[in-house]
């Protein structure tokens, strides 16, 4: 076989400038290459993080954008929005003989107070039309906090915007 006989003349002779391997002689021609890689890994991380960060707040930006948009969607089904308090009222009708007089007041009466141009108002509530007034006042309940959490979500994206 190439294997070098060790006890040969030849090898024995030249043993005194053989200079034996190792990890710097090794290394040290590929020592450019090494740098050349460093710096190209380097560059590498430094551009994966950046693009990360861009990425992330470009997710960030799409998923504010999205539940606005869902809030949008579901505030144009709010239609039957009533704003104001539902109230019970026992009245006394205009028969002089009628028992109202005698404190057995007609009602309940449902009647919704609003505020019109700063003053209250009592509007006459159907019985027929207050489990859909109840839905009113519910709906305007759920308005407030529709615009709140626009208002959180828009506060939000004006930051991303600055941070771009
Ligand atoms: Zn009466």
């Amino acid at each position: 076989m190439n294997n070098p006989n060790i006890s040969s003349p030849d090898f024995a002779r030249s043993k005194d400038t053989i200079v034996h391997p190792t990890f710097l002689t090794f290394f040290e021609p590929h020592f450019p290459y090494f740098i050349f890689y460093c710096f190209f890994f380097f560059l590498s991380c430094i551009s994966y993080i950046i693009y990360d960060i861009i990425i992330m707040s470009s997710n960030i930006r799409k998923k504010l954008i999205k539940e606005r948009s869902g809030l949008l969607v579901e505030l144009a089904s709010l239609q039957g929005i009533l704003h104001g308090s539902l109230v019970e009222r026992y009245t006394v009708c205009s028969r002089p003989n009628c028992k109202c007089h005698q404190g057995d007041r007609h009602g309940p009466v449902r009647c919704l107070v609003i505020n019109v141009d700063g003053k209250q108002r009592q509007k006459y509530i159907p019985n027929k039309k207050v489990v859909e007034a109840m839905s009113g006042l519910k709906q305007y309940r759920r308005l407030q906090e529709i615009v709140s959490r626009i208002t959180m979500l828009n506060l939000q994206l004006f930051k991303e915007d600055k941070d771009d």
